[in-house]
């Protein structure tokens, strides 16, 4: 057990960020995903695509959290190409094992695997997005079962990959967001994650129906989402960078099954909500989705956009700032005060 330092500290002006789980198939191979999503993910090109500019189109600085593998072109089992060196989790709950759906193949073939066009789509629609790591494969870090040596390297080789681009990681968003193994951020550099929602129903979560049935009806009455004032930051020794929980505010749900019961003008209410409230208290209202979640149905577009207008009036009327994940934690890193 590696013990942490910890510290807190205020935020004092308005901010939103927004994170994406960028992921394609790799969110959901251990829940047979390819089968249930392939129709989704067909279309998350041409979303990020969207998405990139209805953010120029509103000045949003959004944080994108992509899973190491993406960035290859190919790899193979133990070709020039292979990531053996890379370690993988294993868990009992899939006793495939963690590779058991990699295709060893290339984008070309299999583009749900493999994505450098999503990165370079990213990279090249300027530099007011943030790259942020999601592992290597998608690894679940805050499980029992993921070691810390696991954690270590599936964050090296996205780390390596990402500085081939010319590209520093150093936000994390938690696969799953299954929180674990802080000190291993903590030693890589790492400034951000995304912590968990602090919503009125978290102590119900024990439970999983309640859990789940709270979820539809937080969003279903459009109760306003957490923002937050106060963070925490961590560092294990005092050459280290804080690292800062960013915790989210609000999911931003797709359509189909028991979410159709929500309406468009919900989600939209909600988050409005979630920017009047950050607005009012000089805080963060954090909001993220996967990009395959707005493939789902294009009215998302259309309440996606009517959110972030909204916060472009607050932006240019000097009421609140659009940054990356990074930019937040450098920020609230400015604000703490100095080593006594
Ligand atoms: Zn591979």
């Amino acid at each position: 057990m590696h013990s942490l330092e910890s510290r807190s500290v205020a935020l004092d002006k308005a901010v939103f960020v927004i994170s994406l789980d960028t992921e394609l198939a790799w969110g959901s191979f251990d829940r047979d995903g390819l089968r249930a999503y392939e129709r989704y993910y067909s279309q998350v090109r041409s979303v990020v695509e969207r998405l990139l500019v209805l953010f120029q189109r509103y000045g949003i600085r959004a944080t994108w959290a992509l899973v190491g593998h993406l960035f290859l072109r190919s790899c193979s089992r133990d070709g020039a190409d292979s990531h053996s060196h890379v370690l993988q989790p294993s868990y009992s709950w899939y006793p495939q094992g963690w590779l058991s759906q990699d295709p060893y193949s290339s984008v070309e073939t299999d583009p749900f695997f493999y994505a450098p066009d999503v990165v370079e789509m990213i990279l090249g629609s300027g530099k007011n997005h943030e790259i942020a790591s999601h592992t290597f494969t998608h690894a679940i870090l805050g499980d029992p079962e993921c070691s810390r040596d696991v954690a270590l390297s599936q964050l090296r080789e996205s780390g390596r990959l990402a500085r081939e681009k010319g590209l520093e990681l150093t936000s994390l968003v938690f696969p799953r967001n299954s929180i674990g193994h802080l000190d291993v951020l903590c030693e890589l550099g790492y400034v951000s994650f995304r912590g968990l929602e602090r919503n009125w129903f978290r102590k119900l979560n024990s439970t999983p129906i309640a859990g789940r049935f709270c979820r539809y009806f937080d969003k279903l009455m459009a109760f306003t989402p957490p923002c937050y004032k106060e963070f925490t930051c961590y560092r294990k020794t005092a050459v280290q960078r804080w690292l800062f929980d960013l915790p989210a505010s609000m999911f931003y749900p797709p359509f189909g099954g028991l979410w159709n019961l929500v309406g468009l003008s919900r989600r939209v209410e909600q988050a409005k909500k979630g920017v009047a409230q950050a607005v009012r208290n000089k805080a963060l209202f954090h909001l993220w989705f996967h990009p395959f979640n707005l493939a789902s149905s294009p009215l998302l577009f259309e309440g996606l956009e009517e959110v972030l207008a909204s916060i472009d009036d607050q932006v240019q009327a000097g009421n609140l700032e659009s940054l990356t994940m990074t930019e937040t934690a450098l920020y609230l890193n400015s604000r703490l005060e100095p080593d006594t």
